[in-house]
């Protein structure tokens, strides 16, 4: 089953719930008009349907091989990463003086979405270039950057990010890797990283890393890390000293070559500080919190791929009868059980899809805004939502492609539908990039106290908006879509103040406790929001003499959402209220 890229679902998020109309009224996208973005975006479907997602199974089968220190990428990986980069998609978000287009994170969040889609594997690698990009933009010196920023907005080099370490993982005070000062402005790094997404490959011919290491006298803890810009060629053509010691073997994204690295063998691989000493894991936050949205996208974008592939199969399976048919076999779709999994696929979907736009779109104003006030609110607005968008998009991921390959069957659980592929790439995205647990954490003990919580605040209240909307247009098509989006909504409130409370009080417990739940609901509650307004744009352009039928799809799709999936926001704030207490007694189960 190939990719279809949903531009049109993907326009629309972006209008009506992201915000797109309102920014290029605002004047904070300049020339972007919604009708640029569309066009923008079908040109973008074409490359992702045509080219990309052919050699995702391939890619999946051959996967990334490993000789003599080499890397070999999966066959047509190196034309298709080439025509990508060369066509021009590498540069679009990038700084306009370094040869980017400077279009805006929204517009390519949705070509992220897509790019991932058609093949994961492929995906990941552009999005830890576009991080670093960001992260030399905001914090390397003029000099590093008219060397490097060139070739990686092209697309000519790509970057990557270097962070985890045997026993580093989600705790980055235990890195070891080291950085001693050479005396001439250079530094050397010695080290092993593990786990590093295209640390070597033949798609390119160099490669950046990004490397996190300490300084002799750096002060313990996170405090006493540094930022590295280490090539993998210098600039008079020379080796450095780092290399690829082997790649993973792993469950999903076969072709992401997954390395081993190995810096400073023969002495310390020349580096260049990027920022501070012992500031770098603040420039490394500018990376991740880009790459965070990223992968969030990820989970979006396998989501799409296994709706799309179980809807197709479930119209041309054929078993069982449905109810009021009179002879012969059904197609499965007719069966309200695989109609209630495609649905809870879609609705899911979209409300992710909703959840990563208005983050990027977010995150653009707390670029572009002119007032210092209102830029400071619309960053404090990308970083509540930023967890948000890793967390339940990566989660709902998963939990629609294991959806997909149950709508296919045993059909699913074999290899050859590619069902079970879906599966087994959407796997890492609650990993990498912080695990899921990790964003829970940053959301509820950093997140919510922004500026004394009146944050969060502000986005519950745009929530309760849609809310009164609703009940004030009461719209008999929308079913009970305002009552059950008015409880997930208080449910959240009520969960968002015991926490507050906690998190003030300094009861590490009991907000440690409640963090994954609470993710969970504030998702649904957001997540429904967005449906909502979509769907409430929907209908008035239905109710304007616009007949395009996909408007009672929204509002199906919403009521489907608000019904079914938000009312599990009551058992959600019932276990966040519960907290450290609920998880104390249950221990016993633990220690038995
Ligand atoms: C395919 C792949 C690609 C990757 N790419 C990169 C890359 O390009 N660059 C890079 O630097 N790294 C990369 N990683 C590493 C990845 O970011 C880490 O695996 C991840 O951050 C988790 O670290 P860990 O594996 O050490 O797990 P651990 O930190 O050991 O965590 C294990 C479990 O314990 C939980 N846990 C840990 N600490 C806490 C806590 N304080 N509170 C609550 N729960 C906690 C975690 O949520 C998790 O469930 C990649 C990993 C994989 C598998």
């Amino acid at each position: 089953m190939t990719y279809r890229a949903p531009v049109q679902d993907i326009v629309f998020t972006m209008r009506h719930v992201a915000g797109l109309d309102r920014a290029a009224a605002d004047g904070i996208y300049g020339d972007l008009s919604a009708d640029l973005a569309q066009t923008i975006l079908e040109e973008a479907g074409r490359f992702a349907n045509d080219v990309i997602a052919p050699l995702n199974a391939e890619g999946d089968r051959r996967g990334a091989t490993f000789k003599d220190g080499a890397v070999t990428t999966a066959p047509g990986w190196k034309q298709a990463y080439r025509a990508w980069a060369e066509a021009g998609w590498n540069a679009l978000p990038g700084p306009v003086e370094y040869g980017g287009q400077g279009l805006p994170t929204l517009l390519n969040s949705a070509c992220v979405e897509m790019w991932n889609s058609a093949s994961m594997a492929f995906g990941i690698g552009p999005v830890l270039t576009m991080g670093a990009i960001e992260a030399l933009v905001q914090h390397a010196s003029d000099d590093l950057r008219s060397r490097y920023l060139d070739k990686l907005v092209s697309g000519e080099w790509t970057a990557t990010m270097n962070l985890t370490e045997p026993q580093a993982g989600s705790d980055l005070a235990a890195i070891r890797s080291r950085a001693e000062r050479a005396g001439d402005g250079t530094y050397r790094i010695t080290g092993q990283k593990i786990f590093i997404t295209y640390g070597e490959h033949d798609l390119t011919d160099n490669i950046v890393h990004l490397v996190l290491a300490r300084l002799p006298d750096a002060p313990a803890g996170t405090r006493g890390i540094s930022l590295f810009l280490v090539p993998k060629f210098l600039a008079d053509g020379t080796r450095n000293d780092v290399r690829c010691h082997s790649i993973e073997h792993k469950l999903g994204i076969h072709a992401s070559p997954t390395c081993t690295m190995i810096f400073g063998d023969h002495g310390g691989a020349v580096g260049w500080l990027i920022g501070e000493e012992n500031r770098g894991l603040a420039c490394m936050f500018t990376m991740m919190n880009n790459a965070r949205l990223a992968v969030g996208l990820q989970g979006v974008a396998i989501a799409e791929r296994a709706y799309q592939q179980a809807l197709g199969y479930a119209n041309e399976r054929r078993q069982g009868r449905a109810i009021g048919a009179h002879d012969g076999m059904s197609p499965i779709i007719a069966h309200p059980d695989v109609q209630r999994n495609l649905l809870t696929m879609k609705a899911l979907t979209a409300a992710a899809r909703a959840i990563c736009y208005m983050t990027a779109e977010a995150i653009d104003r707390a670029h572009l805004e002119q007032d210092p006030a209102r830029r400071k609110k619309a960053n404090e607005r990308a970083s509540l939502l930023t967890p948000v968008a890793k967390a339940f998009s990566t989660d709902i991921g998963m939990e629609v492609a294991s959806l997909g390959v149950q709508v296919h069957g045993g059909m699913g659980y074999v290899e050859e539908t590619g069902a079970a592929q879906h599966l087994r790439d959407a796997r890492i995205a609650p990993i990498y990039e912080g695990t899921n647990g990790i964003q829970a954490i940053d959301l509820v003990t950093r997140k919510l106290p922004l500026s004394g919580g009146e944050t969060v605040r502000a986005q519950i209240a745009s929530m309760r908006a849609i809310v009164t909307r609703l009940l004030k247009e009461n719209i008999p098509a929308f079913g009970a879509t305002a009552p059950r989006l008015r409880d997930a909504v208080e449910s959240l409130d009520r969960a968002t103040s015991h926490l507050l409370q906690a998190v003030s009080s300094n009861a590490q417990g009991e907000a440690l406790a409640g963090a994954t739940p609470y993710l969970r609901l504030f998702a649904l509650a957001q997540g429904g929001a967005a449906l909502a307004e979509m769907a409430l744009a929907a209908n008035a352009q239905a109710a304007a003499g616009d007949g395009d039928p996909a408007h009672a799809g929204r509002i199906a799709l919403c009521r489907f959402f608000a019904e079914n999936i938000a009312i599990g926001a009551k058992g959600l704030e019932d276990t966040v209220l519960g907290g450290a207490g609920f998880l104390q007694d249950a221990n016993l189960a633990l220690a038995s």
